[in-house]
């Protein structure tokens, strides 16, 4: 049986192949061009934005420096994918979003069928739940240790209420849309997260820790 210290060995180089895997896949055969993982990550960040986002922002919300995020803006700004408008809260500050082309851009990346889409269909649904669930630990860890900030998880949400529905199937309610869900409709971006203060938050990382809630 392998220690923990190797298990550890082996997820970190599943994730790698994963990565791999994503960044090998051929972008060109519906006609998306190559994209820089950074590039890639930004145009997803910034899809859903439509006031757009300060590129301050957006390094904190990807983990990343803020150089690296204005040289990949400033390449993704010179292929018309996206595009900088003054902030009407900072006259001294722009905001990022993404142009006509870049929202098609995105919308491709986001197709369920290309990239790692099909591999995670032919997952059963329990299994995706899994896999959304420890992606909404690691998340919150990143946040935790500083790494990330302004991701709009359910786990980090005020609206959710993990194991608070009667039905086993959808053990989790979202206050928002007052409606019971279950692991694998555990959202990862949603546009109706509200942050919840760190005392809530860390009851609620309790609760969904525990498979039966006390
Ligand atoms: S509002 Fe969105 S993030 Fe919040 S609990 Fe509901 S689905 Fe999850």
């Amino acid at each position: 049986m392998d220690g923990p210290g190797n298990q550890i060995d082996q997820a970190l180089i599943g994730l790698e192949r994963l990565n791999a895997l994503l960044r090998a896949q051929s972008w060109g055969e519906d006609g998306t061009p190559p994209l820089h993982p950074a590039q890639r990550s930004l145009v997803l960040a910034l899809s859903g934005h439509g006031k757009g986002l300060r590129s301050g922002e957006l390094a904190t919300r990807l983990g990343v420096s803020a150089p690296s995020v204005s040289d990949s803006l400033r390449t993704l700004e010179a292929k018309g994918w996206v595009q900088r408008k003054p902030d009407p809260d900072d006259g001294r500050a722009w905001r990022m979003s993404l142009t006509a082309s870049g929202q098609k851009l995105a919308r491709r990346l986001q197709d369920p069928a290309a990239g790692l889409g099909p591999l995670l269909q032919a997952l059963p649904e329990r299994e995706l739940g899994q896999f959304l669930r420890v992606i909404q630990l690691m998340m919150r860890e990143a946040q935790q240790r500083g790494l990330a900030s302004g991701l709009r998880t359910c786990l980090g949400c005020a609206f959710f209420r993990p194991y608070a529905s009667s039905d086993p199937k959808q053990p989790h309610l979202c206050a928002y849309l007052g409606a019971p869900f279950g692991d694998a409709q555990l959202r990862v971006d949603c546009a109706e997260q509200q942050p919840q203060s760190e005392e809530a938050l860390a009851l609620a990382v309790q609760r969904f820790r525990d498979a039966v809630p006390s």
